[in-house]
């Protein structure tokens, strides 16, 4: 076993991590084990992990019958591609139904970038298997993310993750998306997402809606600032879709799998999407695993016969039998323990015990559905300008020596990267929830 100094030698050397500026002489954080909300590194040190690592790990860390359902499934069947079948993708399909409350489809990936990319593709064909063969845009929203590969990323709405690795796959048009703390002047909330919606529709007609194929967005922007829309948006996106047959895309890599409350975030709003893509929560991110749940009247123009009407895609690994039972039994513990509602309430407890910081002078906003917190900092509350992210950075940092891991929102060409952003396991326990306004509180202080 190597030490922890001769690990960080090599991880210095060898791996590349993600999202990371490369700093000199600093060594990241190596982890080691976990157990419930919490994260233990290679030096001891222990951390509440307040993001579920990438907003993912839902039911905690240290579910041994998670580790026992895929060990079984590897010895019985590792693996066999979805050009045929395997028994745990029927039984997940049929349980994502299930959590879906409606008729799909199900495509299965690894990772919420190719369930869009799946997505993506999917809508194309079948416009052009409809009738409607030069239908290929897609409409999305500013500060949005849907992933890093080259159609999810021009998807994307934030334009410094973008701009190095451009041109991007052209046809992807960005739209506002609403929010709560910033509405221009003299409009109520509802009012403004309204007309937020109404600027996707003024888009459709602008760019032709015999060009556009489908509007894809999260029912919460999440990476993006924790932008809660007013529930009339996504009805009125839904009616503007299906008025210029335009496909409803929804984004639930984060929202799904109860963050938000509900079993999908989708299902907060009344509306029924013609494609939903889900990762990270699936597996509760024990194994890579994503997909893409598609309307079935959407799959009938590829029952037609002839050599190019059925889905000319492939994924080696997608829909792994042991990534789907281990996905299986995720689900099982969260209806079991009733997480989706637990998350609800565990929200609104913390968000209660978050009150505690409404008075401070840089705390401008604080905003959740579900277990999916933000905090929206401020120089001041009457300005509302964005605090730096070096006073962002010195909070997180002061909450980490302290034992607590926070995230932010992705920057943003407007100067916006000031969201603080909370997501812990759904079954957090109530001490550790006083722990996270504890050390938070503590660390606005000082
Ligand atoms: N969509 C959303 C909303 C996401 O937050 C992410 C990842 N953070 C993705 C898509 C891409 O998922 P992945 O990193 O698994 O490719």
């Amino acid at each position: 076993m190597s030490t922890p100094k001769e690990l960080y030698k090599k991880d210095n050397q060898y791996v590349w991590h993600h999202m990371k500026p490369y700093q000199k002489n600093q060594n990241a954080m190596v982890v080691q084990e976990a157990d419930g909300a919490w994260i233990t590194d290679i030096e001891g040190n222990q951390l509440l992990d307040g993001m579920s690592g990438l907003w993912c790990v839902n039911v905690g860390y240290g579910r041994t019958e998670l580790a026992d359902a895929a060990a079984e499934q590897l010895r019985t069947l590792p693996y066999y591609p979805l050009s045929n079948s395997h028994v745990p993708a029927i039984e997940l399909a049929d349980k994502l139904n299930d959590w879906l409350e409606g008729d799909y489809r199900i495509v299965y990936a690894n990772s919420g970038s190719e369930a869009n990319e799946t997505a993506f593709k999917l809508a194309r064909q079948y416009h052009k298997q409809n009738g409607s063969p030069h239908k290929y845009k897609f409409i999305s929203r500013y500060r949005s993310y849907h992933g890093s590969t080259l159609g999810a990323l021009a998807a994307t709405g934030q334009a410094q993750r973008k701009h190095l690795y451009e041109p991007l796959p052209p046809g992807f048009v960005h739209v506002h998306a609403p929010e709560e703390y910033r509405i221009p002047n003299g409009r109520t909330f509802e009012e403004w997402s309204l007309e937020c919606a109404q600027m996707i529709e003024d888009t459709i007609l602008w760019e032709r809606p015999e060009t556009v194929a489908g509007v894809i967005m999260e029912p919460i922007i999440t990476g993006g600032g924790i932008l809660i829309p007013h529930e009339s948006y996504l009805k009125k996106v839904e009616q503007i879709c299906r008025e210029h047959n335009v496909l409803l895309m929804i984004d639930e890599v984060i929202c799904g799998f109860g963050r938000t409350g509900k079993k999908f975030g989708f299902q907060h709003y009344n509306i029924t999407p013609d494609i939903v893509t889900m990762a990270k929560g699936i597996t509760s991110g024990y194994l890579p695993l994503s997909a893409a749940a598609v309307r079935q009247e959407i799959y009938e123009p590829f029952k037609e016969e002839g050599e190019d009407s059925h889905f000319r895609h492939v994924n080696t690994f997608g829909g792994n039998p042991a990534a789907c039972r281990l996905a299986l039994k995720n689900l099982e513990i969260m209806e079991e323990e009733g997480l989706c509602t637990k998350s609800q309430k565990n929200g609104d407890k913390l968000r209660e015990e978050l009150a505690k910081l409404d008075n401070h002078p840089n705390v401008g906003n604080i905003r959740h559905k579900g277990l999916l917190v933000g905090l929206e900092l401020v120089e001041d509350k009457d300005s509302k300008k964005p605090a730096s992210s070096s006073y962002l950075a010195k909070i997180m940092g002061e909450c980490k020596k302290n034992g607590l891991i926070v995230g932010k929102n992705a920057d943003t060409v407007s100067g916006y990267s000031n969201v603080l952003t909370l997501a812990p396991p759904l079954n957090i326990t109530d001490e550790d929830l006083t722990f996270i306004v504890k050390t938070l509180k503590n660390a606005f202080n000082d």
